[in-house]
């Protein structure tokens, strides 16, 4: 990536508007400017999406789902390239980045190339009658991601909505645009059509994110990021009744049976809770352990979360990460300070770790495992974002379930037991759009994702991506003349 981040309109890099600033979250210098970008910047790349509609959208469905195969060749050709450009912008291990982040964003391509071939239309023959529905593209669709996982959120969103046919308008987080640079190259190169993938950068609210999304020549949102957002982004569309998918926030419970495989369930917590230092909306931030096996649980946990390994982005050893930004560290640092006013015990971490080099000008904050607060303490209820969980002990099934849904989010929750029928009687009673039994994050990509209550409206995912990237039409034909009508 470049130190200078354009936008991408029409198939062309554009270097227009004010450029802010990109710092390295390993060191906390600035590492790049990035073009902001303004009303006229994003009425052009939506003008250029509604261009390209009519050829795009006029294309047969194999003949998207072929240029989506395309596109994941050509991110797997630059695969090197994109890993350095998400590590670049969030700090993150080069092992995760080439594992996860990069793989996820061309397998989003590819299967939903698969899952087009499988979306239905149906047809119903009453009597004399004939009821069948097409399905159309929305239109313009803008796609506004976070910075937690750049590339694979936004590949997420734009795989299904092009295959549908839709046109796009992509801005991504202003901590994290780089990622998305390198896709609107790999778009030119292959020769997607112009207007067909646009990005925009800058901020959220009187910057790039709120003119697009109230751009009167957007059809529709779809947005991942904090619930407050969600909500923002909900009434600027009001007025245009666009619809929206929302995937939002979480504060995620995991259950701890005693009758756990303890050796297992220690380790799905260390990923749970600590992957991508905690800041994926999928996280574990509380986590409610049977008695009988909380002390030896908390103190297995506490001892693998002081072994995490802050080595360099570039050390494939390293597993924790910075955070995005100064700010959202200060934001984490300030809820183990909560903790501590709240009357927490802490088993590990608690504040912000010293290297005695370049690393303590960057965003580090310890792994943390808390236990001793109240379940409607704020370092219970709110969510963090950051490598933090509250332990807390429970004695009978039924507490640790309302325990679970105490929350205002529903967005994921984690299940450790070795009881086949306790395993689907939990997991049917728990509040939350996705649940994992003896593991963690595991995805089939055909399935729905997204969250009850605050983390979301809608699901995402397989055909569900496709329901809500296009609209069916009814069309009913009368085959007989002359019959009764109703
Ligand atoms: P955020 O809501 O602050 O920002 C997300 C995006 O929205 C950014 O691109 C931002 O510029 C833009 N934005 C902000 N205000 C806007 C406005 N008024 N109009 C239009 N755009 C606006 O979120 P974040 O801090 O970048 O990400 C962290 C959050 O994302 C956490 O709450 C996390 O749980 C959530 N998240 C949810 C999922 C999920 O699938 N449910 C996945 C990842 C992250």
């Amino acid at each position: 990536m470049s130190d200078l981040v354009t936008h991408f309109i029409g198939g062309l890099p554009v270097a227009e508007g004010e450029t802010f600033a990109g710092y390295d979250p390993v060191t906390g210098r600035e590492v790049r400017r990035v073009h902001e970008a303004d009303r006229s910047v994003v009425d052009r790349a939506v003008s250029a999406a509604r261009a390209a509609l009519p050829g795009w959208s006029g294309l047969q469905a194999a003949e998207r789902a072929a240029w989506m195969r395309r596109l994941a060749d050509a991110i797997e050709e630059r695969f090197e390239d994109l890993v350095a450009a998400e590590i670049a912008d969030t700090g993150k291990s080069i092992t995760q980045t080439r594992t996860l982040d990069i793989p996820r964003g061309a397998a989003n391509f590819r299967s939903f190339a698969e899952i087009a071939a499988q979306h239905p239309e149906n047809a119903f023959h009453l009597k004399d009658v004939l009821s069948y529905t097409v399905r159309r593209p929305l239109g313009v669709v803008a796609v506004i991601v976070p910075w937690n996982l750049p590339f694979l959120l936004a590949t997420w969103k734009i795989g299904p909505a092009l295959v549908a046919g839709n046109t796009v308008v992509v801005k991504p987080s202003e901590h994290t645009p780089g990622s998305m640079a390198v896709l609107a190259e790999i778009a030119a190169s292959i020769g997607l059509p112009p207007g067909v993938l646009n990005v925009v950068n800058g901020f959220g609210p009187g910057s790039a994110g709120q003119f697009l999304v109230e751009h009167p020549g957007v059809d529709a949102v779809t947005f991942t990021g904090e619930s407050r957002t969600g909500s923002a982004i909900m009434k600027s569309v009001a007025d245009r009744v666009k619809p929206v998918s929302f995937e939002l926030g979480g504060k995620n419970a995991g259950l701890v049976f005693a009758d756990a495989d303890l050796d297992a369930a220690v380790e799905g917590a260390v990923r749970s809770v600590f992957t991508n230092g905690g800041q994926v909306c999928l996280c574990t931030e509380r986590l409610y352990v049977e008695r009988p096996v909380f002390g030896e649980f908390v103190a297995r946990l506490a001892g693998r979360a002081r072994e995490l390994a802050f080595g360099r982005p570039q050390d494939e050893h390293t597993t924790m990460m910075p955070m995005i930004s100064a700010e959202h560290r200060d934001k984490v640092l300030s809820y183990y300070a909560l903790a501590e006013d709240e009357g927490a015990e802490i088993h590990a971490g608690g504040g912000a770790p010293r290297f005695g080099d370049d690393r303590d000008g960057g965003y580090y904050v310890e792994p943390t495992v808390l236990t001793g607060l109240p379940s409607g303490s704020r370092v219970n209820r709110e969510e963090i974002f950051g490598p933090v969980c509250h332990v807390a002990p429970f004695d009978a099934e039924a507490e640790a379930v309302a325990l679970a849904n105490e929350s205002e989010y529903g967005l994921a929750a984690t299940v450790w037991t070795s009881s086949l029928s306790r395993a689907h009687r939990v997991a049917q009673s728990l509040e939350a759009g996705l649940i994992w039994v003896n593991t963690w994050y595991l995805r089939d990509l055909r399935t729905p994702f997204g969250g009850v209550k605050l983390s979301g409206i809608g699901r995402e995912g397989g055909t569900r991506s496709l329901d809500f990237y296009s609209e069916p039409t009814t069309i009913t034909i009368k085959l007989e003349p002359g019959r009764a009508e109703i």
